[in-house]
């Protein structure tokens, strides 16, 4: 594809690309149609529709009646806002090392002066519910303030129960908040936040929700918006309760990405259109796909959880003396076709197939 300002992307002779990376995922052409529209002002009226209709329909996305936040950010900026928002400097909390994405997490609290406690993982497995019960049981002075985990860890291909790890800080009784990092999940995996009791959900537009990358979610429970009262954590561009004000309108405090809340308005559309439950449905059926074909290479898969195999992609390990990034370069240059590559600890390891089509519409 030769663009208008000489840049060249996906130079093959001919026919579509093949973007199976766990994310960025295909853009449907709808979308795209959607957001090719001249950007309008963000205080008239016109935006106050878009703005009212976005706002209140995601919320269906991630199955919650509450707030839902929508940062011009990736993903990784509604992370911070959602551990900036609920807690105050030197707060201990509680994650788990699922894989890359969780460790990212896991760092930027520390840089943000939060004391975390990390609870081990091989990378093969999804978050541990009875050691999350555990630790927190064993908190008899209810220090911790936050357990936060991932939902779809989008380096292994392990998606974990959310449900379940409700149920162990129920169950041992601790008033610690929820938070989920669901942005590889939310649009093709089950997620329910009110069900599920998370009090922060962190999405992004560039995964399930078929966008493309620029803005990220917080949907918010009574109970964070309530420790959003106590939090002493400095922050200003991430400050829930100016959205908040403005959204109750229809309207954002600063520029929002106007043109990708044309293309949420139209993703929310496709998803409802098609039904959330045949959408994580159809993603179940490619993922058992791509692992029947995994299993048929010979290969194995990365996740080693017979019930967490992620319906959003497959991360396959390469046999020994073998490098990923090598098998890589041959299907993109033979095959228009882009895999994930291995992401920290798995780097040259292991390679991605994101199960989002390529579809047309
Ligand atoms: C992609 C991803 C992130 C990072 O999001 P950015 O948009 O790249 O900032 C964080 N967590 C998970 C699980 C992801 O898949």
């Amino acid at each position: 594809m030769k663009l208008s300002n000489g840049l060249s992307l996906n130079g093959h002779p001919s026919g579509r690309h093949f973007l199976q990376i766990p994310g960025p995922t295909n853009v449907p052409d709808r979308i795209l149609r959607a957001m090719d529209y001249p950007t309008i002002d963000h205080r008239g009226p016109e935006f106050q529709q878009l703005g009212k209709a976005v706002l209140s329909g995601i919320r269906r996305i991630f199955q919650t009646e509450g707030p839902v936040i929508i940062f011009p950010a990736s993903g990784t900026g509604a992370w911070e806002a959602a551990l900036v928002n609920t807690l105050s400097p030197g707060d201990p909390v509680l994650m788990c090392e699922t894989g890359h994405f969780a460790s990212l997490w896991k760092r930027m609290a520390e840089r943000l002066g939060l004391a975390v406690e990390f609870i081990p993982g091989d990378w093969r497995h999804g978050v541990d519910a009875a050691a999350i019960e555990a630790r927190l049981a064993a908190d008899r002075e209810r220090r911790i303030r936050a357990v936060c985990v991932v939902h779809n860890e989008t380096s292994t291909g392990v998606t974990s129960r959310i449900d379940e790890v409700r149920r162990a800080i129920d169950r041992a009784g601790h008033p610690a908040l929820l938070m989920v990092d669901a942005i590889s999940s939310l649009g093709s995996i089950d997620y329910r936040h009110d069900e599920w009791g998370a009090d922060v959900t962190v999405a992004g537009s560039q995964k399930g929700l078929m966008l493309p990358p620029g803005i990220s979610f917080n949907a918010v429970s009574a109970r964070a918006l309530e420790a959003a009262k106590q939090a002493r954590m400095p922050r200003s561009y991430w400050e829930w309760t100016e959205m908040l004000a403005a959204n109750a309108n229809g309207f954002f405090p600063t520029t929002p990405a106007t043109n990708l809340l044309y293309g949420l308005h139209e993703a929310i559309a496709m998803l409802l259109e098609e039904g959330l439950p045949n959408v994580f449905a159809r993603h179940r059926r490619h993922a058992e796909a791509t692992r029947a074909a995994v299993r048929g290479w010979g290969l194995d898969i990365l996740c080693q959880d017979p019930d967490g195999h992620s319906p959003a992609l497959t991360a396959v390990l390469m046999p020994d003396g073998h490098d990923a990034d090598a098998l890589r370069r041959v299907a993109l240059e033979n095959f228009n076709l882009s895999l994930g590559q291995g992401l920290g600890k798995v780097a040259g390891r292991v390679f991605r197939i994101g199960h989002r089509e390529t579809s047309t519409t």
